[in-house]
């Protein structure tokens, strides 16, 4: 059944250890699960944001192209073809980017993107280049600004498909919840941007180009532009957030002001009111081309430097969430570690040394024992024979208690006299060692010494059984005089000592007169068998004295005067 038990409780002790296991092991699997989760969120992020700047850098190539097309468009002779190989060779560039950037999309799985460019840029591109070079093709008496003009603004449709991209990517991206989602936003507001201030020349270039007043239309789409321009950039303030409003930041954002704002605006506005009021134009369409190409370098360069800063800020978030998780994961393993390592240690060192001594007290408690009282509750427990470690603990306790009731009775027997039951010579000496530590020593002790007299004849004439009777009388009639706390001890043969503390002479000397006719007068058990048998008794009595010894010396002498003086008399 021990055995049973032992086992019990190894596997109570493996099913608390897989409880705490499971407990850490509940605690980190979200922990983990959600680490991994911002992992995996944080790279997709990053990938988002590569392939964002991959089609925000198409999408300002393709407003770019704007330039050498309106430069090609605006040109005349010899510079006409220059600028007609300056395009081709821009032109060159932008397909380049435009298949890397199909290519890379498919590969990073954003497909439907790539098909997006596949099925609107690429024919609106080349629908607006198809536009561009018939108008270059025309003979220049044949040109007209509207045909200048729908050449424009089919260029502007193609670039309108590679933003329509570009929203799409933000609208599928998964990083829009993370810390990286505001570059979403500023990307896409920074290409807008960048071709709402391409526009804002591109608007009035015909006009200006043909030296006619700019359309109404135009117009209004130039001071839109312009408005929005304006709006745009301090949007861009706003969406930034304070923490990543650096120096560099700053100052690029504060050089779009100052640069295309404040310089490259008015040159449209300066345009425009030529128009209005009929004037000659300051500028032709390739100066005016030229004059707002640096304008915008100030726009791109802060796109590149908020596409760059987005790109570093989502691959640190990336590292982040990514030693965050080994963090995660390192600190469940070694919690994980440390339960079980101290569950081993504590069943160890602990539980099993704890079961081995609860074996032991089983051992111990199944000693054959005189059956105990037992309550109602052992009572079941013994009918179940379920034994706890506190049953056996109450058993040896049981055990112990009737030890010590033992040892009394053999003290006890050890001490008493076999023949009388009162105290014996050792259980004397032992009142007297008690006695002679006590400061009064013997002072107060009374002693009285009662010897039978004549006792021999008494086994001679009636023998030694009928002695021992006698001698059991007399106990007895001492016993009944004298009080607990007093001690009668048969001192040898027919001799007792009466010991009374802290009585005067005079009652001691009473009370031996009271035993002394008791002794005589109560009848003897044996009084029908032994009818002519008469008990007499000397007594010796003494109170106080500086040693046992004078205390026994004096009281053997007042007993020696009583049996001279002829017996049967207390003397003192
Ligand atoms: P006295 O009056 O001078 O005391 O005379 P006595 O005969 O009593 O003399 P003493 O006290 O010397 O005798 C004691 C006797 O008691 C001697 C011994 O045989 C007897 N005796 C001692 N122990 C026992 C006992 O346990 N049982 C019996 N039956 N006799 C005993
Ligand atoms: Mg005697």
């Amino acid at each position: 059944m021990e055995t049973l038990r032992t086992e019990h409780i190894s596997r109570r002790l493996q099913i608390a250890m897989l409880v705490i296991v499971l407990s850490i092991v509940f605690i980190s699997v979200p922990l983990i699960v959600s680490s991994y989760q911002n992992y995996v969120k944080s790279a997709e992020a990053l990938k988002e944001i590569q392939m964002l700047k991959m089609v925000a850098d198409l999408s300002n190539q393709i407003s770019r192209e704007r330039a050498p097309a309106n430069s090609a468009m605006s040109s005349h002779g010899k510079q006409r073809e220059e600028k007609i190989v300056e395009l081709k060779q821009y032109r060159e560039g932008v397909d380049q980017q435009y298949r890397n950037t199909v290519n890379t999309l498919k590969q990073k799985g954003f497909t439907p993107i790539a098909q997006q460019l596949e099925s609107n840029l690429a024919p609106y591109l080349n629908k607006g280049r198809r536009t561009v070079d018939a108008y270059i093709a025309l003979p220049r008496e044949q040109r007209h600004a509207e045909q200048l003009d729908h050449a424009i603004i089919s260029m502007f449709q193609a670039w309108d498909q590679s933003y329509i991209a570009l929203q799409k990517l933000v609208n599928y991206s998964h990083g829009k919840d993370t810390q990286v989602s505001n570059y979403y936003t500023l990307i896409l507001l920074l290409a807008e941007l960048r071709d709402q201030a391409g526009r804002v020349a591109s608007n009035i270039m015909a006009a200006v180009s043909f030296q006619q007043p700019i359309p109404e239309g135009n117009l209004a789409h130039t001071l839109q532009t312009q408005r929005q321009a304006r709006y745009l950039w301090e949007l861009i303030h706003v969406v930034q957030s304070e923490h990543d409003k650096t120096n560099e930041f700053s100052q690029l954002h504060n050089a779009v002001k100052t640069e295309f704002l404040d310089k490259g605006l008015p040159i449209i506005a300066g345009l425009v009111q030529q128009s209005t009021q009929q004037e000659p134009y300051s500028l032709d369409g390739t100066q005016l081309t030229d004059a707002m190409v640096d304008k915008f370098v100030t726009v791109v360069k802060l796109q590149s430097y908020i596409l760059d800063y987005s790109l570093k800020v989502a691959d640190d978030q990336k590292n982040n969430a990514r030693d965050k998780l080994f963090f995660t994961l390192f600190l469940s393993l070694v919690s994980l570690l440390t339960a079980v390592m101290t569950m081993i240690y504590a069943k160890k060192w602990v539980f099993e040394p704890l079961i081995r001594a609860r074996y032991q007290l089983f051992k111990l408690a199944r000693h054959p024992q005189p059956p105990v009282a037992l309550n109602e509750v052992n009572q079941k427990i013994v009918q179940n024979d379920f034994l706890s470690l506190f049953d056996a603990i109450h058993r040896i306790e049981n055990m112990l208690q009737q030890r010590d009731a033992l040892e009394f009775q053999l003290k006890h027997i050890a001490n008493s006299d076999s023949l009388t039951g009162v105290a014996n010579r050792f259980a004397l000496d032992e009142y007297i060692k008690f006695r002679e530590s006590q400061p009064s020593q013997f002072k107060q002790t009374t002693l009285i010494i009662i010897d039978i007299d004549h006792f021999k004849q008494v086994n001679d004439q009636y023998g030694h059984i009928v002695g021992d009777v006698v001698i059991q009388h007399v106990a007895n009639q001492l016993r009944q005089h004298v009080r607990s706390s007093d001690l009668v001890v048969r001192y040898g043969g027919d001799e007792f000592l009466v010991l009374i503390e802290g009585i005067e002479l005079d009652k001691a000397q009473e009370i031996a007169e009271i035993i002394r006719l008791d002794i005589q007068q109560a009848p003897l058990s044996i009084a029908s068998e032994v009818p002519h048998l008469a008990i007499t008794v000397s007594i010796g009595v003494t109170v106080g004295a500086t040693s046992w010894i004078s205390l026994l010396e004096r009281a053997d002498q007042a007993l020696f005067r009583a049996k001279a003086a002829g017996r049967d008399q207390v003397s003192s």
